[in-house]
Parts: structure tokens; C-alpha cells; sequence
């Protein structure tokens, strides 16, 4: 059996050091058993969104329309870090010919692309629209981008965590017509058979499905550790095409039945109490919080 691909975790600048480890990718496939040998075709499509950092403390706006984004860090939506680490795993395996990012949103998520291109993308894609994109809006962007790029598999974050939707993998995968695995802890493509083999944590354990390709994948927490963006990468992705489309040149309407009434920050929590013994704590779970 031979050594997987290695992996380059970080060039520190003005040094020589690289730390090289080996790849735990889940889309590798060992060489000898694989297809490697021949060029591979197939197109990955990766879908990156645009979220406030996840380290920033949420502010509501004062009006309650939404949750403040001014002056706010906003970064790459760690489940879709994830889900472009994969791809790119699958690609260095050889077992895709290119990875395509697409963001969708604001002029800002050409930043969010860099960072993608930068991580290894091949392309970027920005569908560029002010409005608010809900998880239907977005699955129908995805879809008219298919028609035009013919991805063989399609892999998203399984959330986004700015609105924890969960749905834009599942929609996409309903208006396509292609199977999904959804929450991914683990991913096997063989590109001979045309299947990929998706492993999910579900509550009684894993289970592991079988999907024929073109298919629509989405990532979980455990799926693998996204790498870093190194410095020379992060000058090569400046030359990388990104290529701009508007919604309307997608033939998909921006609209949406979803009314954001209001946004309140949850209450707080109250300070909690020591008790000092079982009989006290019974007593209060049953006489105060009332729950046993
Ligand atoms: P959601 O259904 O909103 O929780 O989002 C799930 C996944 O859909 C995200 O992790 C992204 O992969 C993708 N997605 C959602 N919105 C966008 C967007 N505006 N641009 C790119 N990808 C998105």
C-alpha cells in the first residue's frame, strides 16, 4: 500500500519551513486500487457562503430587522471550509479535474472566493445579488450553475451558521433530481462505477449510503480539518478567474415567502444555584423548576 498525497499545512513567511503531513482525506483512494491513472473529467462544484465570523459575539439590530453585519468580521462558513476541503482532497487524489467555488450575495463575497481560490479552488463563481438569498433562491442559482458547468458531484456546508437553515443541499438535490448524502462524516468517490460512497452519523450509529453520480453532498463537523491558506497560494489566487453572473442572467427570480417578522436576542440566562445535596436538588427540580 503506498504513502497518501501529503498535504501542505502552512509556509511561514520569509522562512523555509513547511510542515508536511500526511492527507486524511476521506475522498482518497489509494492509487494502486484506484483509476488515478487516467485523466480525470469530472467537475467538483463547491458552494461557499458568506457569514459573520463565528468567534463574533451576535449583535440584533436596534430596529429588530436582523442581525448586525457593519464593521462586523465576516469569514468563509466554517461548514463550507469543510466542504471545499473535501474537494479539493478529492481533486489531489486524482480523482477530479477541477474545483469550481460559487458565492452568492453581496460584492463582498469576492473575499470569501479569494479565501476559496486561495485554500485551492480552481475558479471562482460569484452570483451577485443585494437581496436577501433564502435556501430556495440559492438551490435554483445552484441548479442553472449545473446546467452550465456540469459538475459530476456537488458538495455544500450542511448548514450555514448564520441562519442554520439546512436546506439548500436538500433543495438542490429535489430540483436536480440527483441522490444526496447529507451530513457527511466520511466520503468515498469511485469514479469508475460512477458512485460515491457517503458515510453519516445519524442517531443510532452511522449509516452509510451508496449514491450514483451526479450527486449532491453535504458536510459535517468530523468530515475533516480544512487547511490554511498559505501565503504563496494567497498571492496565486489573485490571478484566478472569478466569474460574475446576476441572478437574472441565471433565469432564477429573487423572491421569497419568507417574512422576517422580527429578530430578538434569546433571554438570558439566568445565574445558576449549588445545591449541597440530592434530596436539596430533587426538591428544586420538583417544587421549583417543576420538571420531575
Ligand atoms: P443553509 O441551507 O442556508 O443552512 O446553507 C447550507 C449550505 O448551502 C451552505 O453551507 C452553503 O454551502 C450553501 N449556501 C447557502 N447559501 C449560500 C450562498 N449565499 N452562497 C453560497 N452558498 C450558499
Amino acid at each position: 500500500m503506498s504513502v497518501p498525497p501529503l498535504t501542505i499545512l502552512s509556509i511561514s513567511e520569509g522562512s523555509s519551513l513547511i510542515l508536511l503531513l500526511p492527507s486524511q482525506s476521506a475522498g482518497y483512494i489509494d492509487p494502486g486500487e484506484s483509476t488515478a491513472k487516467k485523466t480525470p473529467t469530472m467537475k467538483i462544484l463547491v458552494a461557499i457562503k458568506r457569514v459573520v465570523d463565528y468567534a463574533v459575539k451576535i449583535r440584533v439590530k436596534s430596529d429588530k430587522s436582523g442581525v448586525e453585519t457593519l464593521n462586523v468580521k465576516m469569514s468563509m462558513n466554517p461548514f463550507c471550509e469543510i466542504a471545499l476541503e473535501e474537494a479539493l482532497r478529492i481533486k489531489q487524489s486524482g480523482l477530479a479535474s477541477e474545483v469550481v467555488a460559487v458565492s452568492m450575495g453581496p460584492s463582498q463575497c469576492v473575499d470569501t472566493l479569494r479565501t476559496g481560490l486561495a485554500m485551492g479552488a480552481d475558479r471562482g463563481i460569484h452570483v451577485e445579488s443585494t437581496a436577501a438569498l433564502y435556501p430556495l433562491t440559492v438551490a435554483k442559482l445552484l441548479k442553472a450553475l449545473v446546467d452550465v458547468e456540469k459538475p459530476g458531484v456537488i458538495i455544500l456546508g450542511k448548514q450555514a451558521i448564520d441562519d442554520d437553515c439546512n436546506q439548500t443541499g436538500q433543495m438542490v438535490a429535489g430540483l436536480l433530481g440527483w441522490p444526496q448524502g447529507t451530513f457527511a462524516s466520511k466520503v468515498l468517490l469511485d469514479t469508475e462505477k460512477q458512485v460515491a460512497t457517503v458515510e453519516r452519523e445519524v442517531d443510532d450509529g452511522l449509516e452509510t449510503l451508496c449514491l450514483d453520480l451526479p450527486a449532491v453532498i453535504t458536510t459535517d463537523l468530523r468530515l475533516n480539518q480544512p487547511r490554511y491558506a498559505t501565503l504563496p497560494n494567497i498571492m496565486k489566487a489573485k490571478s484566478k478567474v472569478i466569474k460574475k453572473y446576476t441572478p437574472q442572467e441565471l433565469n432564477v427570480e429573487v423572491k421569497s415567502d419568507i417574512e422576517i417578522v422580527e429578530v430578538t436576542e434569546p433571554p438570558k440566562r439566568k445565574a445558576g444555584v449549588i445545591v449541597s445535596s440530592v434530596d436539596e436538588l430533587i426538591d428544586k427540580l420538583r417544587n421549583e423548576a417543576h420538571v420531575i
